[in-house]
């Protein structure tokens, strides 16, 4: 199957039910993003910030670009005029950094708070009790120039289909509770990201509403980048 077939066919799987498609273009060429971007893709993810602030520069200025991967504080600034989404929000200290930036910009800047579901050390995120005190923290409350706009996750690599939904599932409850408890008033808390190629229709039957698909629209990527994932 091509780009093109792929992102018709998930299009119509996901956009007919009010999900939103993120297509995953790390690793990939300018020619393959233009490929998806023909095809009607405007939703694009990067996991890092020299290879999105690249492909930002050299591709079409409607595009919409969602950071997805773990972002250090000293290159927000590089991101912060033209990101759609930070996706990977994982500390108070980030969101700072965000917020002072998108006030240099004079604009405000959607983020998820990327939340740690998965069995596996290695995954970035803050645990349940960690977002909890973020939303909490005065500091929080002060800024202006960040908006949250939901939560993203990523579960455990495994083969264990019950795993993934357990920790799927635990994540669209806790939404349900931070959006209760934290946004009741605010309609713009409104977003789940959950769900790559391997598990996306796992996480769709749990409640998600937004899933992040490299590979299945583009093919394996060379292993290269697999390491700063
Ligand atoms: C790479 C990546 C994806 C997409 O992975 P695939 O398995 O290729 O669909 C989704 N989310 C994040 C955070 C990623 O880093």
């Amino acid at each position: 199957m091509s780009i093109a077939g792929n992102i018709n066919d998930l299009k119509k799987e996901t956009e007919s039910i009010g999900i939103t498609l993120i297509a995953v273009s790390k690793t990939k060429s300018n020619d393959e993003v233009m490929e998806a971007y023909n095809a009607g893709q405007r939703l694009f993810g990067e996991n890092m910030v020299q290879e999105l602030v690249e492909k930002y520069e050299s591709l079409p200025k409607d595009i919409q670009w969602h950071l997805i991967g773990h972002l250090q504080s000293n290159k927000v600034k590089y991101i912060a005029p033209f990101v759609t989404m930070i996706q990977s929000v994982d500390s108070l200290k980030l969101l700072q950094e965000i917020d002072k930036y998108g006030q240099k910009n004079n604009r405000v800047i959607d983020c998820l708070l990327q939340v740690h579901i998965a069995d596996e050390e290695t995954k970035f995120g803050l645990d349940f009790d960690e977002a909890i005190e973020l939303l909490r923290a005065d500091e929080f409350a002060a800024m202006k120039h960040i908006r949250i706009r939901g939560l993203m996750g990523i579960a455990t690599n495994t083969e264990n289909e019950k795993q993934i939904k357990e920790e799927f599932y635990e994540l669209k409850t806790f939404f349900d509770g931070i959006k209760q408890s934290f946004f009741r008033k605010e309609t713009s808390f409104d977003t789940l990201s959950m769900g790559m190629s391997s598990d996306y229709k796992i996480a769709i039957e749990q409640g998600s509403n937004m899933v992040r698909l490299g590979s299945t629209i583009f093919g394996q990527r060379v292993i290269k980048h697999w390491k700063n994932n």
